[in-house]
């Protein structure tokens, strides 16, 4: 899914609220590159054998000084183009605060 400038630009204002600029990986003050597309990595239940659960919207950034990735939920950052909230299943609104570990 091809995200909108709109959508790019709400989620470039989201990063400089909430994001560091600087690359956890290479420690520099990194130019970052914006995907103009979701990553959608599947979900699945563990139970006794894996079970589809559906797939997870991301928005995603790239290090432009060593390649490492970033990945944000599209549900927790709230930034969610409305074309896709119809398609998603209700379930999936559970996981835009996944449970917290600590
Ligand atoms: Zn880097």
């Amino acid at each position: 899914m091809m995200l909108s400038q709109k959508e790019i630009s709400d989620f470039i204002n989201w990063l400089e609220e909430h994001a560091k600029k600087r690359c956890e990986s290479c420690q520099n003050d990194s130019i970052w590159h914006i995907g103009d597309n979701l990553m959608m990595p599947n979900a699945y239940q563990v139970e006794r054998e894996l079970t589809p659960y559906g797939s997870l919207p991301m928005f995603y950034i790239v290090c432009s000084h060593c390649g490492h990735v970033r990945l944000y939920s599209a549900l927790a950052v709230q930034i969610l183009p409305n074309r896709l909230v119809q398609k998603l299943p209700l379930s999936l609104q559970e996981l835009r605060f996944p449970k917290e570990i600590w």
